[in-house]
């Protein structure tokens, strides 16, 4: 069996074990930043349907060779505002929305029928990391979004720290998943939980997550 083909079957059984525990339903979405095209494809063939991607340029190159798979793109790089256009056209998802002037952007760029599926990106550690919305601007910004007719507020999503200790993890997603509780309760189209990338991903759906973002362990290091 191809590398690709044993990792994305180990992460599923992995996260199926899981699921079944948490009676959830999880998501992978297989992370391809650095990948080839012919490496997306092998995880492709292997049943992987959802991608996500950092880079916009780098994606463009990709897509061109995969243009008649059924791939849902998801972007979930650092977004810059001219860029917007070009991200709305050729994604399903935006993880890393993180500015109204960006959403507003994406929202006035999106000519397709269907909306923009769009997370919030909050800032779930004490550190000074640029991206992310603090916790406590949440509320106010989801109303922003709520209110764009191009765009679909599906929940929030979140780079915890890197920290040794999995209490401090934990506890980063907690502050998430509270937040994403009372969102759903505000709107219906809430229903996702974005965290856990290769070294978390079954602590976080552990602790709420119901869309991981793998990189690593399917394609290997970077
Ligand atoms: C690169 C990246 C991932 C995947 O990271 P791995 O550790 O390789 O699984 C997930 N989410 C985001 C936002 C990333 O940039």
């Amino acid at each position: 069996m191809h590398k690709i083909e044993e990792n994305i079957k180990f992460v599923r059984d992995e996260i199926e074990k899981n699921s079944l525990r948490t009676e959830k339903d999880i998501r992978l979405v297989a992370v391809s930043k650095g990948q080839n095209y012919s490496a997306i494809k092998s995880a492709y063939d292997a049943g992987q349907k959802i991608f996500g991607e950092n880079y916009l340029q780098e994606a463009l190159e990709k897509k061109k060779f995969l243009e008649n798979l059924d791939i849902e793109w998801h972007f979930i790089g650092p977004i810059q505002s001219n860029k917007c256009k070009l991200i709305s056209e050729n994604f399903s998802w935006v993880q890393t929305v993180d500015r109204i002037k960006i959403a507003n952007k994406l929202n006035q760029y999106r000519a397709l029928e269907i909306p923009l599926n769009i997370c919030i990106q909050v800032n779930i550690s004490d550190e000074n990391t640029k991206s992310g919305i603090s916790l406590n601007d949440v509320n106010q910004f989801a109303k922003v979004i709520s209110n764009l007719k191009n765009l679909k507020l599906r929940g929030v999503m979140a780079i915890p720290s890197k920290v040794n200790q999995s209490q401090a993890l934990i506890s980063q997603y907690k502050s998430l998943r509270d937040l994403y509780e009372k969102l759903k309760i505000s709107y219906s189209s809430v229903d996702t939980l974005s965290i856990g990338m290769s070294s978390d991903y079954l602590l976080a759906i552990e602790n709420g997550a119901n869309l991981v973002r793998i990189g690593t362990k399917i394609f290997g290091a970077r």
